[in-house]
């Protein structure tokens, strides 16, 4: 509601004037001014005269008490401010007084200056009157408090305004239909305890109030029109809360089994060497999607908790809980996923020749067996070998196991750091260097060259890799896909 008060021009600030009237319902604001300056001049009293379209679903009441309080109508130390609020599609004139009033102008005497000047005027869609007899009647009381309600602004006044009043556009020349005979007595229940009956009869009361211009809610339907809003708009949080409780329960469930789904398939390949090639391919792809699954749900968690108003703060902490997450747990994983792949790998094969379980060679015992190229893969790191000998008839296994491989991404084009060398055909073909040709604009596409050496047979060449066009819809170019095929030159 702060944001809705905040919003409301002073007329003070903005063009000195004590009245609002954002409605556009008043005639004639000066003359309500005029009798609110003098009264100033003469005893510092501050009146505020605001009329707004609506408050949405907020109580006039409490928005009454909160706009008061904001702009601090009255004198310091005195508090001797009066705010008059109407709120045009409510229905509802609210008078606030400041402490200081109180004696002066009590809730009672309010509410029967209300009733006697404000109301009968309204119905008549006469809001010019209506404001200015309820501003003169409240001056009159505080410079003559002897005299009785009924007294405070006299009929010359009155009729005065009734002239204006028939020029005013949408005056209703029929009072009669003004005559309420329907009201229904709600026995001051609130709007959860009324019966599916009472709740209709109040259904049917506020649909004849917006359709029937000099139709007025009491006060009793009006708290329970309210009460009913409140309650609607309570529904409606609590749906959202539920729907965003199903989406990340949806997402979390959807990885779980993923993950599930993964292992069970890894737990009834039977070849150690597919088993690796199943963890290598996908569960890159499951990593990524779990990265993103935390972010995903702090984000729905502090929409939940936080308000609107406190957005930026979620921001913060989401980019610093993506932070922490790829420094501290992204990484763990990384190596929880190396150790698996490991593991895959000493699972005991068995000779193919005779049965025998077979043993493997350590690392530097196992490069005698395999061919210089091989030796190279290894050392550059894209392709690593094991070498199983049988103990019995001494043949021997070369298992060939693709490693990781990081890749590249430059604004949208990505190639890996090692492919395979267009003359040896070994997986040593390795970036030296790379860089930025043209930038892609949105109109043409960019160039990025790459230049790589053969770390078996020295072979070395330099590519053109094709930066796609920008998207206007770009939101960075966090995944290229595929890069445009590679010019080879001496
Ligand atoms: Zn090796
Ligand atoms: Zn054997
Ligand atoms: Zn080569």
């Amino acid at each position: 509601m702060d944001t809705l008060v905040a919003k409301v021009p002073n007329p003070k600030t903005v063009r000195n004037s004590w009245v609002e009237d954002s409605a556009g319902v008043l005639t004639d604001t000066a003359s309500i001014d005029q009798m609110i300056n003098a009264e100033e001049a003469n005893s510092g009293v501050e009146i505020a005269v605001v009329t707004l379209p609506t408050i949405g679903s907020y109580v006039p009441k409490d928005f009454a008490v909160a706009l008061f309080n904001h702009w601090k109508i009255g004198k310091k130390g005195k508090d001797n401010g009066i705010l008059i609020l109407h709120v045009i599609d409510q229905r509802r004139i609210e008078i606030e007084t400041g402490y200081g009033m109180e004696g002066d102008l009590p809730d009672v005497t309010v509410k029967r200056i209300i009733d006697t000047y404000t109301i009968p005027s309204f119905k008549e869609d006469n809001f010019q009157k209506g404001h200015a007899d309820t501003v003169s009647a409240i001056i009159t009381k505080l410079n003559h408090p002897e005299l009785a309600v009924e007294d405070l602004v006299s009929n010359t006044t009155g009729t005065d305004y009734a002239a204006d009043a028939s020029a005013y556009p949408s005056n209703n020349d029929t009072p009669n239909e003004s005559k309420r005979t329907d009201e229904y007595d709600y026995q001051g229940k609130s709007y959860s305890q009324l019966t599916d009956d009472e709740k209709r009869i109040l259904e049917e009361t506020v649909e004849r109030y917006n359709t029937t211009s000099n139709y007025f809610l009491n006060d009793e339907e009006s708290r329970l029109l309210n009460e009913k809003f409140t309650e609607l708009e309570k529904i409606e949080k609590e749906e959202s809360l539920r729907n965003k409780k199903y989406f990340i329960f949806g997402y979390l469930a959807l990885f779980v089994f993923l993950n599930l789904f993964q292992r069970v398939v890894v737990w009834f390949t039977p070849s150690p060497t597919a088993k690796y090639h199943i963890v290598h391919k996908t569960d890159f792809i499951l990593f990524y999607g779990i990265v993103i699954s935390p972010v995903i749900i702090a984000i729905t968690l502090l929409s939940l908790v936080l308000d609107d108003a406190l957005f930026p703060v979620s921001i913060f902490l989401i980019i610093g809980s993506i932070i922490i997450f790829f420094i501290f747990w992204g990484d763990l994983r990384m190596r929880k996923l190396m150790e698996r792949l490991q593991s895959i790998r000493n699972i005991p094969r068995k000779c193919k020749k005779c049965g025998t379980t077979m043993t493997k060679l350590s690392e530097e015992a196992d490069n005698k067996h395999l061919s210089e190229g091989q030796v190279s893969e290894e050392i550059v790191n894209s392709i690593d070998y094991d070498v199983w000998v049988c103990p019995s008839c001494h043949s021997n296994a070369i298992l060939k196991f693709p490693n990781i491989n990081p890749e590249y991404i430059h604004k949208g084009t990505s190639f890996p750091k090692i492919k395979s060398c267009p003359e040896c055909k070994f997986e040593t073909f390795v970036c030296r260097s790379s860089r930025i040709l043209s930038e892609a604009t949105y109109s043409s596409s960019g160039k990025v060259e790459v230049k790589r050496t053969c770390a078996h047979c020295k072979h070395s060449a330099t590519e053109y890799e094709t930066i796609p066009k920008k998207q206007k819809s770009s939101s960075g170019g966090s995944s290229g896909g595929g890069g445009g095929g590679g010019e080879s030159s001496g």
